[in-house]
């Protein structure tokens, strides 16, 4: 097979958005769902064991369809996001999804309401298909407020910390940042201004840092502000009304993360801030500087520029997965041959790369804008690295099929650890070899130790906002928070006390970040255990993967002999990333 650039083909989710098969999609939804109605008055702790399975083979049966005419909507608007027939299909389709969610909510609801005691003649007999799905609804139970609280909540959130998100992202996303580029003056988005600060002009990161908090410090008392509301209201909702123990901890029961497990992560982490620091130290001697700049961090140290071909390029991803394991590249050629891989470059169609899968009996969908850099064959790798995960979990109904959060990036990482271990095998060239490496560790310092600081200064504020603090305080706090991270390997300049208000994620998702940090360690550790025992390790492997969302997290890797409870396991992570900069250092400085 040769593997050319070009768009991908949607027909097996539907031939086209205005469709007749589109069409009956939303007829035979509304019809199902109008079916699952008619259960809300038969739902009681006595009724009937085979009718209760039904319902739930019923919702089973109709979350794939709904994924499907999801995963459509959002595949056409992906490639082409100027297309208005996409942008009006995507908003009709959330509209109408909304409304059906609404109306199937009452099942939910209901299972959370019965007894332990009443929930055992149900699980025993929907134990082996539906067990974990229907314990993770209930694992709320204990934090669900009663149906008419529960609604007053939902009503007041729309207006409420709903509206104060959607205010954020307006102002934030409006924001214009003027900077000089080859002497004249440009009006740049975020985007295109962080692009920047990758590159090689040393007063040119300065200035497109300074002018990026210079824009959120203007804001800042009104950010602040908005940050300070949205943590109260938080804590009031949390902590207050439903008896969660801390802020964190809501975020571990999403996850299913046992809180001890999540505060050994983040104290090992702690533990290792040294690491980093020592690999700036080192990164400022190649750029030949006495010591680094916060500006620097992402500087390139690159002398090399490799290009490659889009067909040499997926030679090489599907001949180091090979060489793991053939399951791996078999799987990961069944993306190609559906033609549900989408690689070229082309106006209109979104930017970075990502992976769909909705249906488990469909082969997922890959998106990516390759451009022959030795990043995008990386990139390539990762994606289809989600790909194999979700086809190694098909097998499971739609509710098991795909991993929870902390568990979403295991294939991903891991695949492209697979790919650049073989480019570093194959490299003879050092310089190309030293690039390679150094881009690693710099990965690993923004996937994990820049999110396990954000992680730890959501805690201080959370804490400090329960007490009263000022948003000035919170900026000093935030600056304390960056000094112990970099320690005297950076110099911070103090226009980054405002970086904390220009982070969409402790808004939208309060402690989302640490999965980031979860997922990348608990890799580098599982990578590293099998280049320790080769062969026999695969197996395991696979079955992680396989396990998709079927069960707990912890339990998953529990069963694959891999025990995230203690500090040596997440140490064994940082190890490997130790290593690195050992050999990074060993490598004397021309
Ligand atoms: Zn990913």
């Amino acid at each position: 097979m040769t593997y050319e650039l070009g768009k991908w083909s949607l027909d097996d989710l539907f031939p086209a958005f205005n469709s007749p098969e589109m069409e009956k999609a939303f007829k035979t939804l509304e019809k199902d769902v109008a079916e699952f109605e008619k259960f809300r008055d038969k739902l009681s702790p006595d009724m009937d064991v085979e009718e209760f399975m039904t319902a739930l083979e019923d919702q089973e049966k109709t979350t794939r369809l709904a994924y499907r005419v999801g995963q459509y909507a959002g595949l056409f608007f992906s490639e082409d996001t100027q297309n208005q027939d996409a942008q009006t299909f995507q908003a009709k389709m959330q509209q109408f999804m909304a409304g059906l969610q609404n109306r199937t909510l009452f099942f939910d609801l209901w299972w959370k309401s019965l007894d332990e005691d009443e929930t055992k003649r149900f699980m025993e007999v929907a134990e082996d298909d539906f067990g974990y799905y229907l314990e993770q609804i209930r694992n709320f139970k204990p934090y669900t407020l009663s149906e008419p609280e529960e609604k007053v909540i939902n009503i007041k959130d729309v207006t409420g910390v709903n509206a104060m998100r959607t205010l954020y992202s307006s102002i934030t996303n409006r924001y214009v940042f003027k900077v000089e580029v080859d002497g004249e003056v440009k009006d740049l988005t975020r985007g295109e201004l962080m692009a920047l600060v990758y590159g090689p002009d040393a007063d040119l990161r300065a200035r497109c840092y300074q002018e990026l908090y210079k824009v959120y410090g203007d804001d800042g008392a009104i950010l602040g502000q908005m940050y300070q509301a949205i943590v109260r209201d938080y804590r009031n909702e949390n902590m207050d009304l439903r008896g969660f123990e801390s802020p964190i901890s809501v975020r571990n029961l999403i996850n299913d993360i046992p809180n001890e497990v999540v505060d050994t992560l983040l104290g090992v982490a702690e533990k290792n801030t040294g690491l980093f620091q020592r690999f700036f130290k080192l990164k400022a001697k190649w750029l030949k500087v006495d010591k680094l700049r916060r500006y620097d961090i992402y500087a390139p140290v690159a002398e090399a520029e490799k290009e490659y071909a889009y067909e040499d390029a997926v030679e090489m991803v599907l001949d180091a997965f090979n060489e793991f394991t053939p399951k791996a590249a078999e799987l990961a050629k069944r993306v190609f041959d559906e033609d549900h891989i989408d690689s070229s470059v082309r106006k209109g169609k979104r930017g970075g790369a990502f992976c769909s899968s909705s249906d488990p009996a469909l082969t997922p969908f890959v998106l990516v804008n390759f451009n022959g850099k030795a990043n995008d064959i990386g990139t390539l790798a990762h994606e289809l690295g989600h790909a194999i995960h979700a086809m190694l979990a098909e097998k499971h109904n739609v509710f098991h099929t795909h991993s929870c959060l902390p568990l979403a990036e295991t294939a991903s990482t891991f695949s492209e650890m697979v790919l650049i271990d073989r480019l570093l095998a194959e490299e003879t060239d050092e310089t190309v070899r030293r690039d390679i490496i150094f881009s690693q560790i710099g990965d690993a310092y923004a996937t994990i130790m820049r999110q396990i600081f954000f992680a730890l200064f959501e805690r201080e504020a959370h804490e400090m906002i329960a007490n009263n603090a000022s948003v000035e305080d919170l900026a000093n706090a935030y600056m304390k928070n960056l000094e112990k991270q970099f320690g005297d390997s950076l110099t911070i300049g103090e226009e980054f006390r405002w970086e904390w208000v220009s982070i969409p994620h402790i808004y939208d998702v309060p402690f989302y970040v640490y999965a980031y940090a979860f997922g990348q360690l608990l890799v580098l550790a599982l990578y590293q255990q099998y280049k320790q025992e080769g062969e026999s390790f695969v197996p395991r492997y696979l079955e992680i993967l396989s396990a998709g969302g079927s069960l707990p997290p912890v339990e998953i890797l529990d069963r694959a002999g891999v025990n995230v409870r203690t500090p040596e396991f997440w140490q064994g992570g940082f190890d490997v990333l130790a290593r690195m900069v050992d050999e990074l250092e060993a490598i004397p400085v021309e």
